[in-house]
């Protein structure tokens, strides 16, 4: 079973693709995980990658590649996949299906601005004790005040409306071309987001029974 998981930030691709990896017993592969961590372990690679992390640039396909390729020749890969910020360009897509052994399947999450701005805007982090809140969806009992320690909760930058919708713009420009790669192959799936994760987890397990990628 091999999958291309596709969404914008703060759809909640990441949920998603832990759930259905743990329930088929395949690796989550993120682009952006794996980058971080080199950066963090400061590794040749992670040097490398910094420099245009830094600068806020693309990271070129041929190092991006390089990682993937890497990464799906591990053993943990022979029942499959679930790639996720992999590919984002037509060259790396293109490369996926013609040296790396291509996909079954991929899945794009979708749902309006205005519900992942809600969801995301609405989160709250202790910066002591890393809890998360949302303002409506899990509030603490004391406005904006966490329940476990006391401290005062803050917004992520990255959680704030403004990025959102400025990450979201970025997305739908890069991914564009990538999304009308897989559609006019016949690969691409669609699934509604704006809803409980559990509901949309159920809708990708359906998804790939319907495919015949699970068999029941
Ligand atoms: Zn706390």
């Amino acid at each position: 079973m091999r999958l291309v998981f596709i969404g914008p930030p703060g759809i909640g691709k990441g949920t998603y693709a832990k759930a259905i990896s743990q329930k088929f017993g395949i690796p989550h592969i993120s682009t952006g995980d794996i980058f971080r961590e080199e950066i963090a372990k400061g590794t040749e690679l992670g040097r490398k990658v910094r420099e245009y992390v830094e600068k806020g640039l693309l990271v070129p396909d041929e190092i991006v590649i390089e990682v993937v390729r890497q990464r799906l020749s591990q053993p943990d890969c022979a029942k499959g996949f679930i790639l996720d910020g992999f590919p984002r360009t037509l060259r790396q897509a293109e490369v996926l299906d013609s040296e790396l052994g291509g996909i079954d399947l991929a899945i794009l999450f979708y749902a309006p601005l205005e519900v992942i701005i809600e969801r995301v805007s609405g989160r709250r982090i202790c910066p002591k004790c890393g809890a998360i809140y949302h303002i409506k969806f899990m509030p603490p009992k004391n406005d904006e005040i966490c329940d476990r320690c006391g401290t005062k909760l803050i917004q992520r930058e990255d959680d704030k409306p403004e990025v959102v919708r400025r990450r979201y713009e970025v997305y739908l420009q890069t991914f564009e071309p990538v999304i009308r790669y897989y559609r006019e192959k016949g690969k691409l799936v669609e699934i509604f987001a704006g809803r409980r994760a559990e509901e949309v987890i159920a809708d990708v397990e359906r998804v790939l029974r319907e495919k015949g990628l699970v068999k029941e």
